[in-house]
């Protein structure tokens, strides 16, 4: 016969690595997306005197967030996320 308490400890142990497994993938995808210095590489017409701009719909506004820790720059029109800068 399973134990009430057992049952939800053991939930809770799964729901606990659930999680830790999450962020070890979002740090993960944070981490391979390019530096600043790798998308300018990639995508030199993105670096202009005003700024960097998205390659993608070359707006000008780019908005920080942060991922584990991470820096990651995503255009503010279009969303597709550009670069991380740390
Ligand atoms: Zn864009």
């Amino acid at each position: 016969m399973v134990n009430i308490l057992e049952l939800a400890f053991t939930a809770f142990m799964l729901a606990q690595i659930l999680q830790v497994v999450a962020a070890v993938r979002e740090h993960r995808i944070a981490k391979a997306m390019p530096t600043l210095s790798e998308y300018i590489a990639s995508h030199p017409q993105s670096q202009t005197e005003r700024g960097i701009r998205c390659h993608h719909c070359k707006s000008g506004s780019i908005h920080v967030f942060h991922v584990s820790g991470i820096a990651i720059h995503r255009c503010n029109h279009c969303n597709n996320k550009l670069y991380r800068s740390n």
